[in-house]
C-alpha cells in the first residue's frame, strides 16, 4: 500500500471499497471525510456541515457502502438529493465507489423518467436507492413498503431540498421508513428549519462542522477588476489574452448575456458556449461533456444552469456579473480549484457594486486583491508566447520536411528566406496586431481608465428571474405559455409546492418556470412554450397536497 493512500487504509474499510478509491486517484480523504466516515461507519446519527466541493459524497457514501450487506437483494440505503442532476451524480458516485463490490446495485430515482423502471430495479433488490423525494413520495403512494427495509437515510444538501418546498415530502418518506434506521443529515447551512427536522427525527445526531469558507478560498487566487457595465465584453476579452487557463467557466446574471458574450468569444475564436435555463437538458449535459474533453474550453452560465457543475479542468472562474449574494460567489469560485487543485477567480466589479465587494471581503475573510486590465505590452508579451509556444515544436523538423520548398520559393518569388518567413507569419497569425502600436490602436479599453466615479449604468438587461422576482408583476415572457391548475390557497397549496412538483417531476430547471400566482381556487404558472405539450403529458399524473396536479393550458380572452 502506498503512503498516499494511509489516509483511507485508517478507516479500515471494506477492501473492495478501498481498492476502488484507490483506483479513483484519491490520495487523503477530505476534512468532512476524515471526521464523517468514523462516525457513520460506527452507525451513529450525524449532522454535517460544510460547504460545495469538500467531498460530501464519499463521505457518506463510503461508509454506507461498508455498512450494508451486498448478499441482501433489497433497498438497504436511501439517500435522498435536491434535483435530478445531483441524484444522478450521487449515484453515479455510489457505482464507482460500489465497483469492486459484486452484487451491489445502486438505482437513481427522479422525476421526468417513468416510474415503473425505477420500481422494477428497487423491487430487483437494488441496495442503494438514490431520489428526489417527490418522485419518492409518488412510488410510496404506489407501494408505502417499498421502503420498509432501508436502515441508513442520508439527506443531502437538506437546505437545498427545503427551499425547493420538499418539506412534506420529506415528512411522508420519514413515515415510511422504519423508525431504527440511521439518519445522516448533509447541509451546507443550519437554518432553524434544518434543526426542526434533527431534532424530531435524529436520534442523538453528533455534528461534523467543516470551516470550508476560507479552505474553500485558499486554494483559490482572487482578484477583482474595476469596470463600467458596458465595458465588460471587452475586459473580459483583453484578460483572455494574458490569463493562461485551461477551462474557464464565466458567470453572467441573464439568459440574454450567456448568449451575447458566448458569442462574442466564439467570433474571436475561443471554444465557448452558453449555459441557460432555457437550454433543454440533454443539450445541457453535452456542453458540460465537451467542456470535460476539451471541445469547449469557456462555458458562459447563469449561476442556476451551472449548479453543480463539477469540471477538473476547469481553472478559471470570471464573475463577470457579480452574484447576488456571498454565498453564491463562494459556490461560483468552488467551481474551480476543485478537490485541491488551484484555481483563479476574477470579478468585474462596477462601480455601484464596490459595497458588494467588501461584504464578499468579510464573509470570506479575505481580501479580494486589484488588478488592472493587462496594457498592450503585456498582451504583446502574451501573443508571442503564445506564437512562440505553437511554433517551437515545429522547428526541429520542419526544415527536413519542407526547406527545400522554402529554397524553391525563395528563388521563384525572388525574395530572402526573411520576407518569406514573415508573410508566413503574416499569414499564420491571421493579421493579429503583433506590435504595440498596432494592438494600441485596435484596443478599445486604455488599461488605467478603471471607473472611480460613479456613473449611471446601463440597465439594458433583466436580471433571469429568481424566486423573490417571480411574485413580481410581469408580463408573460417570451417564449412562455401560461398554464392552469384548479388547485389553489383552498387546497392547502403554495407556489413552492407547484415549483417543487413541476422541477421534480418535469426535469425543467429552476429557471424554465416563470411566474407562480396561486389563487384561492387555481393557481397559473408560466411554463416555455417548447415542448409543453410534452411537459404537460409528463405531469400528467403528478399531485400535489394529495391532488391531481391537472395543469392545462391557460388561454386569456
Ligand atoms: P460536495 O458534495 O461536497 O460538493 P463532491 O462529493 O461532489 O463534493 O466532491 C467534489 C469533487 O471532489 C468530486 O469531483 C470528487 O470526485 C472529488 N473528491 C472527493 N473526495 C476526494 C478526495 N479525497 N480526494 C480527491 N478528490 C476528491
Ligand atoms: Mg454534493
Amino acid at each position: 500500500m502506498t503512503q498516499e493512500t494511509g489516509g483511507f487504509v485508517a478507516f479500515n474499510l471494506n477492501p473492495n471499497i478501498l481498492a476502488a478509491v484507490i483506483a479513483t486517484g484519491y490520495e487523503e480523504p477530505s476534512a468532512i471525510q476524515q471526521q464523517s466516515i468514523p462516525i457513520i461507519m460506527a452507525g451513529h446519527d450525524m449532522i454535517g456541515q460544510a460547504q460545495t466541493g469538500t467531498g460530501k459524497t464519499a463521505a457518506f457514501a463510503l461508509p454506507i457502502l461498508h455498512r450494508i450487506d451486498p448478499a441482501k437483494r433489497e433497498p438497504q440505503a436511501l439517500i435522498l438529493a435536491p434535483t435530478r442532476e445531483l441524484a444522478l451524480q450521487v449515484a453515479t458516485a455510489f457505482e464507482t465507489y460500489a465497483k469492486q463490490m459484486p452484487g451491489v446495485t445502486v438505482v437513481a430515482v427522479y422525476g421526468g423518467a417513468p416510474m415503473g423502471p425505477q420500481l422494477k430495479a428497487i423491487r430487483n433488490g437494488a441496495q442503494i436507492v438514490v431520489a428526489t423525494p417527490g418522485r419518492l413520495c409518488d412510488h410510496l403512494r404506489r407501494d408505502e413498503k417499498v421502503l420498509a427495509t432501508v436502515n441508513h437515510l442520508v439527506l443531502d444538501e437538506a437546505d437545498e431540498m427545503l427551499k425547493l418546498g420538499f418539506m412534506d415530502d420529506l415528512e411522508v418518506i420519514f413515515k415510511a421508513l422504519p423508525a431504527t434506521r440511521q439518519t445522516v443529515l448533509f447541509s451546507a447551512t443550519l437554518p432553524q428549519s434544518i434543526r426542526a427536522i434533527a431534532e424530531r427525527h435524529l436520534r442523538d445526531p453528533q455534528h461534523v462542522k467543516i470551516q470550508t469558507k476560507t479552505q474553500t478560498v485558499t486554494a483559490i487566487e482572487q482578484a477583482h477588476l474595476l469596470v463600467h457595465a458596458d465595458q465588460k465584453t471587452s475586459a473580459v476579452l483583453s484578460l483572455l489574452e494574458v490569463e493562461d487557463f485551461d477551462a474557464l467557466i464565466m458567470f453572467v446574471r441573464t439568459k440574454q448575456a450567456t448568449l451575447d458574450l458566448a458569442s462574442a468569444l466564439e467570433a474571436k475564436g475561443y471554444k465557448a458556449a452558453a449555459l441557460n435555463g432555457d437550454i433543454a437538458q440533454n443539450q445541457r449535459e453535452r456542453v458540460i461533456d465537451s467542456l470535460k474533453d476539451g471541445r469547449l474550453d469557456i462555458v458562459v452560465a447563469t449561476d442556476v444552469a451551472a449548479r453543480g457543475l463539477d469540471v477538473p479542468r476547469i481553472t478559471h472562474v470570471f464573475n463577470v456579473d457579480m452574484p447576488y449574494d456571498p454565498e453564491s460567489y463562494v459556490h461560483r469560485i468552488g467551481r474551480t480549484g476543485r478537490a485541491g487543485r488551484e484555481g483563479r477567480a476574477l470579478l468585474l466589479v462596477t462601480p455601484r457594486e464596490r459595497r458588494m465587494l467588501q461584504v464578499i471581503e468579510r464573509v470570506t475573510g479575505q481580501k479580494v486583491a486589484e488588478v488592472r486590465l493587462p496594457d498592450a505590452q503585456a498582451v504583446l508579451d502574451a501573443r508571442i508566447k503564445k506564437l512562440t509556444n505553437s511554433l517551437s515544436p515545429l522547428v526541429a523538423d520542419a526544415e527536413s520536411t519542407h526547406g527545400d520548398l522554402l529554397d524553391r520559393l525563395t528563388a521563384d518569388i525572388g525574395c530572402t528566406p526573411r520576407a518569406l518567413a514573415a508573410a508566413l507569419l503574416r499569414k499564420a497569425t491571421n493579421a493579429q496586431a503583433l506590435t504595440l502600436a498596432a494592438i494600441e490602436k485596435e484596443r478599445p479599453l486604455v488599461p488605467n481608465n478603471a471607473p472611480r466615479g460613479d456613473r449611471p449604468e446601463r440597465s439594458g438587461d433583466r436580471p433571469e428571474r429568481s424566486d423573490r422576482e417571480r411574485r413580481a408583476p410581469m408580463p408573460l415572457g417570451e417564449g412562455r405559455a401560461r398554464c392552469r391548475t384548479a388547485l389553489g390557497a383552498r387546497d392547502g397549496i403554495a407556489a413552492k409546492n407547484l415549483l417543487g412538483a413541476i422541477l421534480n417531476e418535469g426535469g425543467l430547471a429552476r429557471e424554465a418556470i416563470g411566474r407562480i400566482q396561486v389563487r384561492d381556487s387555481f393557481s397559473l404558472v408560466e411554463l416555455p412554450e417548447d415542448g409543453l405539450e410534452k411537459l404537460l403529458t409528463k405531469l400528467k399524473d403528478t399531485r400535489v397536497a394529495g391532488k391531481q396536479l391537472k395543469l392545462r393550458r391557460y388561454r386569456e380572452d
